[in-house]
């Protein structure tokens, strides 16, 4: 099985651009890059959003999203504001609370056990890495590979959408590969590589297992 995690502001949503600039126009092509990871990543399992914001911002999100406005009936949505995760909890173990809550959907049998999870925060990179322990520790899950990229934090409405491309183009690279990934992609590398330099770049960056750091 394998499932994909997204986090929804300023991975997927623009959120920082649109709540700094107010700028609305972009967000056709927004919606079509959206939509084209969403179904990148169906093809080859459930989805999963999974964000520290409410559902109520989610939905007034999609109203200006044309292409993505049935996306909660395609992907599985879980918001930790929403689930009322214990309040004295630090807000970044919110998402490693919610990303547990996968662990259960893994077979020991299955061979192709895989998360691909995708963040701008350090939370949501910390999330996978908890969880990719938990599945270490467990019997029968040394298949189970976790696969984290995390994306620049709250980056500007251009990297979102290079940052979304470059997803696109490694997605099958990525699933094929047999061990965990833990790779970030750097502010320098998204703004300033040519489009087919950049995706080189980094499929090489996964071959030889390289990983880059922004912390
Ligand atoms: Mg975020």
């Amino acid at each position: 099985m394998i499932i994909t995690v997204f986090d929804w502001d300023d991975t997927l949503m623009a959120t920082t651009h649109v709540q700094t600039t107010g700028d609305t126009s972009y967000f056709n092509l927004l919606s079509e890059s959206i939509r084209s990871c969403i179904d990148i990543a169906k093809k080859h399992g459930q989805v999963y959003i999974i964000t520290n914001g409410q559902k109520e911002w989610f939905n007034l999100c999609l109203n200006f999203l044309p292409d993505c406005k049935d996306l909660l009936d395609e992907v599985i949505f879980i918001s930790t504001v929403d689930n009322k995760f214990d309040y004295k909890t630090p807000l970044k173990e919110w998402k490693y609370k919610a990303f547990k809550r996968l662990i259960p959907f893994f077979s020991k049998r299955d061979k192709n056990n895989q998360i691909i999870a995708f963040g701008d925060a350090a939370h949501d990179r910390a999330a996978a890495l908890h969880v990719k322990d938990i599945l270490k520790g467990k019997v029968g899950y040394l298949n189970t590979f976790v696969k984290h990229i995390k994306l620049i934090e709250s980056a500007d409405f251009d990297s979102i959408l290079k940052q979304q491309k470059i997803i696109r183009d490694i997605f099958y690279h990525l699933v094929d590969i047999k061990e965990d990934v833990d790779l970030s992609f750097q502010v320098e590398v998204v703004r300033s590589l040519e489009q087919g330099e950049r995706i080189n770049h980094l499929k090489n960056l996964l071959k030889e297992k390289v990983f880059i750091h922004n912390e």
